[in-house]
This record gives C-alpha cells, sequence and structure tokens, in this order.
C-alpha cells in the first residue's frame, strides 16, 4: 500500500483570512485551538471582557467534546452503542439527542438521493480512511457489503425512542455531518452565553456567528483542492456556515488512482468527478450533509439540487478543475482565480 500520499494532517480547508483584532473598543478577543473531532479545531470569541470571551471559548469546546462522544464512529460513543446492536431482533432505546440526529440524517439522505447516506458505516470501516493506513479492498470486499447500505434499513421510532439497525454488520456513520452538528450546538451555547460575535473553524467547516465587527461581516477563504494554502474563492459571511468537502484531505494514491474518503454508496468505492464541493447554508448540520451530497452528485445534479433548495449556494471543482456554481453562487462566492 503506497501510504505516501497521505496528508491526513492537512485539514484546515479553508484558511482564516483576517486575523488582526480590530474589534471596537469596548470588544476584547479570545482564540484558542484544540484538537477534536479529528481535527484542528479554532475558536474565536468577541465579549465585552477577555475573560467572558475565554469562558464562552472553552463552553464551545466542552460542547464539541460533548458531540463528539455522542457521535463519534471510532471511540466509545453513544452512536458505537447502536452500531454494537446491529442485526438484535429488538430495537434498542436511544438517548433522544442522537434519535434526533440519526433521523435528520435519514431525511438528508431522502432529500439527496442517497448521495449522503449514513449507513457507509461498514464501508467507511473497510475503506479505513480515517486511520494512518487506509486500505484497499478487493472488489469482491466491497461488492459483499453493499447489501447492508442504503438508509431504509435503519428503522427508527421516535415516539419509544428506539432504533434498529436491520441487518448484521450495518453501522451507522456520522462523520459527515457531526462536525455541522457540533457547529450548531456551539452556536446555541455561544448564544445562551449572551455571545454575538465568533468564528469557529471546525477542518474548513467554518461557523461565522454575527459580525467580525460592526458592520464588517468575516472573511473566509475557500482552499484550492489542488494547490496547498492556495485560496480559491474569498466568501463574505455573517451568520452562516460553510462546509467543505475535499477528497484532498484524506487520501491515498495508487497506480495514479487518488483513493479518499468520501464514498458512493451506490458503488462502494471513492466518489469521481469532484475535487471539492464548498456550501454555504444557515446552518451546520445542513451544510454539512449538502456538501458531501453535493461532492458526490457531481456538478450538474448536485447544483440541481442546490438550486432546488432554499437558502444554500455552493461551489464545486470538478475532476478537470473547473469551477460550478449555483444559481446564485456568484453573490456568495468571489472567485480568485
Ligand atoms: P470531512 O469529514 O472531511 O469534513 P465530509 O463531511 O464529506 O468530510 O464527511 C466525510 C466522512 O463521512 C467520511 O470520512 C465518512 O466517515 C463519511 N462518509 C463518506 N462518504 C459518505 C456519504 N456518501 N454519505 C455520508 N457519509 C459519508
Ligand atoms: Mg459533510
Amino acid at each position: 500500500m503506497n501510504r505516501h500520499g497521505i496528508r491526513a494532517g492537512w485539514v484546515i480547508l479553508i484558511v482564516l483570512l483576517t486575523t488582526a483584532c480590530s474589534s471596537g473598543p469596548t470588544t476584547e478577543r479570545y482564540r484558542m485551538s484544540r484538537l477534536l473531532m479529528g481535527t484542528f479545531v479554532d475558536i474565536t470569541v468577541h465579549a465585552p471582557t477577555r475573560d467572558k470571551a475565554r469562558r464562552a471559548a472553552n463552553a464551545a469546546v466542552a460542547e464539541i467534546e460533548r458531540v463528539e462522544d455522542l457521535t463519534s464512529f471510532h471511540r466509545q460513543s453513544g452512536l458505537a452503542r447502536v452500531n454494537k446492536s446491529a442485526g438484535s431482533v429488538q430495537p434498542i432505546p436511544v438517548d433522544r439527542e442522537l434519535l434526533e440526529l440519526i433521523s435528520t440524517s435519514i431525511r438528508m439522505a431522502e432529500k439527496t438521493g442517497g448521495a449522503f447516506d449514513p449507513t457507509v458505516g461498514p464501508l467507511s470501516r473497510l475503506w479505513n480512511f480515517s486511520s494512518d493506513e487506509p486500505y484497499l479492498p478487493k472488489k469482491e470486499e466491497v461488492a459483499a457489503l453493499l447489501p447492508l447500505v442504503g438508509p431504509q434499513k435503519i428503522e427508527i421510532d421516535i415516539e419509544e425512542g428506539t432504533v434498529r439497525l436491520v441487518k448484521t454488520g450495518m453501522a451507522v456513520d456520522l462523520g459527515a455531518i457531526a462536525k455541522g452538528y457540533a457547529l450548531d450546538r456551539s452556536r446555541a451555547v455561544l448564544e445562551e452565553m449572551g455571545i454575538d460575535s465568533a468564528l469557529i473553524n471546525a477542518g474548513g467547516d467554518i461557523l461565522a456567528m454575527g459580525e467580525k465587527e460592526k458592520g464588517v461581516p468575516w472573511k473566509i477563504g475557500v482552499q484550492d483542492p489542488r494547490q496547498r494554502g492556495g485560496i480559491l474563492a474569498i466568501v463574505e459571511l455573517s451568520d452562516r456556515v460553510i462546509v467543505t468537502s475535499g477528497d484532498y484531505e484524506r487520501f491515498f494514491m495508487k497506480d495514479d488512482t487518488r483513493y479518499h474518503h468520501i464514498l458512493d454508496p451506490g458503488t462502494g468505492y471513492p466518489s469521481r468527478g469532484v475535487q471539492s464541493a464548498s456550501i454555504s447554508a444557515k446552518d451546520g448540520v445542513t451544510a454539512d450533509a449538502l456538501s458531501t451530497a453535493v461532492f458526490v452528485l457531481g456538478p450538474k445534479k448536485g447544483i440541481e439540487l442546490i438550486d432546488s433548495l432554499k437558502d444554500s449556494e455552493c461551489l464545486i471543482v470538478d475532476a478537470q478543475g473547473k469551477v460550478h456554481m449555483s444559481e446564485r453562487g456568484a453573490s456568495v462566492f468571489r472567485l480568485e482565480r
């Protein structure tokens, strides 16, 4: 296995451009970074005092840790418990919050025609992209797992508060939605603490709360998928989320083919045709699920999906490096090349 192409450390897909503190005289800024949810999370909070900003940033970290404990695919988590029960005859009781997140992910699978699919779990395990040693499976190994994939194989009873994964070997993977959910939860925690200006960058999944300062939106650079550190587009954001799914973050090269961590649930193989898909949306869960879905759908179907929805825009770089945008995408993404 050729492991030289792996760049698991290259997680900052989107670069924070404006780092100088230029908030008003009554505003203090606190900034911290932590390794959470398998990526670097960078938090900037503005508040009247530095102490308040620090406490708020710590509260956001604690909330992200809590979401990780609920949703992690590999560690002991609420979700791991559900996956362990796959194939059981009896449904198992599941924490309300996790139940709702699984239910939302099923809805997103339906909305995206199955391009985003939380039941890719068995395939994620097989390819093992989250480790330092991903695996190139044999065709038969991939084919054998496809019958375990499909959101209709999750039985969920909201009233009873139970879930059943109907086939042994099934596994729910919330990796394509969990960071977006963590951003939404962090926003709620910060709002409760009276914070109205903050920026959280979770490995390229970015929440911009309020403005950077009065009348000045947050300014974000969208990473060029083939030029490390290069900026493809600039986005000015306030009270929105921008999320990018790319093939350059977790991948390996073998015989000139790039194998990466975003899988086509229909084939079980890394999805072809797109290098990166960035979504701007109101909330993190929507943006995160859609970025994965649009990546899998490709430019034509991806843009059709985004244009059919309210209030989301996308920027796609296809396999040839050509840029595509949703109908009103140019109002969000300012191209730099
Ligand atoms: P990242 O986690 O790098 O931000 P994504 O949000 O696109 O990127 O999520 C990719 C992760 O989601 C993979 O690591 C895997 O765990 C899971 N996944 C891969 N393909 C799919 C898919 N088609 N639908 C849902 N989840 C997926
Ligand atoms: Mg995603």
